[in-house]
Parts: C-alpha cells; sequence; structure tokens
C-alpha cells in the first residue's frame, strides 16, 4: 500500500534528520502524500451504497488520507478512517465543505477541487484534479457544466446522428426523474427520430466517454423511450445520480429495482470516466 510505505520511509527520513547525517533526508520527510482526485471521486460515488466496508480497488490509499484530515478537523471519528468512502466519509466531507461556506449541491459531500485543495493544506497534495467549469454551459439548448458539454461533444462526433437532449443538469423540474438531474453531469438524450440500432449505439458512445448511460422504455416508468446519462465522476452529482454510478459500476440498472444492465453485451463498454478517456 502506498501509504504505509511514504510512512515508513517519513519515520527513517525523521531519524536520519535527527542525527544530522543528511538534509537530502531532511527534505524528503517533509514531502506530502499525493492523492489522486480522479481515485478519490470514483470510491465516493462507488462506496456509499455498500452494504459492508469494502474497498474500491486502487482507490483506498488516497481515501484514507481524505479521512486522516477530516478526522484531524473533527469531522470523522477514527475507526471510519479506513479507506472506504462509505455514508460517513460523505457526511464528513459535506461538513467540511459547510465549514467552507458551501451549501446545496456544493456540499454534497463528494469532493470539489476547491474544498478538496483546501482540505489538504499541510497534509497532501493532489494531482489528477477534476473540475466541472462552468455550470451555466449549454448542449443543444439545455444546461450542462463545462465537463458534460465536452463529453457530449466527443460523444456526438462518434454518431452519424446528432444528439438531442430532452433534459440537462441543475434542474428540478421533472419529478419523475427521482432528483438524478438536480446536481451536475446528468442529461436525458431523445431517441424517437432513432433506429433501435441507432439508440444502443448512442448508448455505447456515452459509455465510451465515461457516462453511465442507460436506455430507459415506457414499461420502466412514466416516461417515454429515451436514454439518462450521468457523467462518471462529476463533483456536481446530486445523491440520487451519484448511487446509479455505484449501480452501473456493478452492471445494474440504476434503477429503484436494482436489476442488471438490459444493454445488449455488444453495446457495453469498460467503466470509465472523461479524464481516464482523454488518456487511452
Ligand atoms: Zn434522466
Amino acid at each position: 500500500m502506498g501509504w504505509t510505505r511514504r510512512r515508513v520511509l517519513a519515520r527513517g527520513a525523521v531519524t536520519a534528520a535527527a542525527v544530522g547525517t543528511s538534509t537530502v533526508f531532511a527534505t524528503e520527510a517533509l514531502a506530502l502524500p499525493v492523492v489522486d482526485m480522479e481515485m478519490v471521486l470514483l470510491a465516493s460515488q462507488v462506496d456509499p451504497p455498500k452494504a459492508d466496508t469494502g474497498l474500491t480497488p486502487g482507490a483506498s490509499s488516497h481515501v484514507i488520507e481524505v479521512e486522516r484530515a477530516l478526522n484531524a478537523k473533527g469531522l470523522l471519528t477514527s475507526g471510519a478512517v479506513d479507506g472506504h468512502y462509505g455514508t460517513s466519509t460523505i457526511s464528513a466531507y459535506a461538513a467540511w465543505q459547510r465549514s467552507l461556506g458551501y451549501t446545496g449541491i456544493d456540499a454534497n459531500g463528494i469532493p470539489g477541487p476547491t474544498s478538496l485543495t483546501s482540505l489538504g493544506s499541510g497534509r497532501f497534495t493532489l494531482t489528477r484534479t477534476v473540475s466541472t467549469g462552468s455550470r451555466t454551459d449549454t448542449y443543444g439548448g439545455q444546461r450542462v457544466n463545462t465537463r458534460t458539454r465536452s463529453m457530449l461533444a466527443a460523444a456526438d462526433a462518434m454518431l452519424s446522428w446528432s444528439l438531442v437532449l430532452s433534459q440537462g443538469s441543475y434542474t428540478s423540474a421533472n419529478p419523475s426523474s427521482a432528483g438524478t438531474h438536480d446536481g451536475g453531469g446528468v442529461v436525458d438524450i431523445s431517441v424517437t427520430s432513432m433506429t433501435t440500432t441507432q439508440r444502443w449505439e448512442t448508448v455505447r458512445a456515452l459509455r465510451t466517454v465515461g457516462f453511465a448511460a442507460w436506455l430507459r422504455n415506457p414499461s420502466q416508468g412514466s416516461w417515454p423511450y429515451h436514454i439518462h446519462a450521468v457523467a462518471v465522476s462529476d463533483p456536481d452529482l446530486a445523491s440520487a445520480a451519484r448511487n446509479q454510478i455505484h449501480d452501473y459500476y456493478f452492471g445494474k440498472n440504476g434503477l429503484a429495482n436494482h436489476a442488471p444492465d438490459d444493454t445488449p453485451t455488444a453495446y457495453r463498454s469498460t467503466f470509465t470516466w472523461w479524464e481516464k478517456h482523454l488518456r487511452t
């Protein structure tokens, strides 16, 4: 585990510095752990609905640094400093956001770049920072943030037809959306002019660039056929959308029944997110 090794190194370095053998070692002792924000975001979405305190592979060594900092500020009990970004950590992080003056979606318990940088002051440095950009961009006339807009443009470019949005983000106008569109990163795509194959190909394109995307049908709710898409790792996710990322990660449908994903195998895509997609 990365954090264990760093602690051992730091302990040895302090000893070396104390006996005055090396200023190089003394400098190393001051080096702070590096926290990968992408990994913390991943755990903050995947972990909260878990029935146990299971860890998300690749994320726990980063989460535990965040939890140590929350514990040091008196916002998280020592017993919850475990590398699992569960509901206790969500609550503690939301309290940290409120202590900075944030409210509403800004205090959703999911790290944003400003609150996480502030939390890390003197404790850890950040790498792979994720930002939403402006919250008042539009795509096809619907409100989205800059990150979501870039993702939609990339998916659109993979298709020979155009994406038409029927609902954007930061809106609670549609009660059948159950709060999933209240925050950022969430859109509905109209599919009325698409063939069945085109609908699935659109799902695949959206998944390829880092959306959790599902083709919804009228038998599932009081809605017409459409695609509901949630941008994985958007720091502005509402809690209902955040929980859909958990479902998507585990191959479920993101609905109240948490049934298996009904997307045909040929149209599925490896779980990813926008920043990771850009590196591949
Ligand atoms: Zn939707």
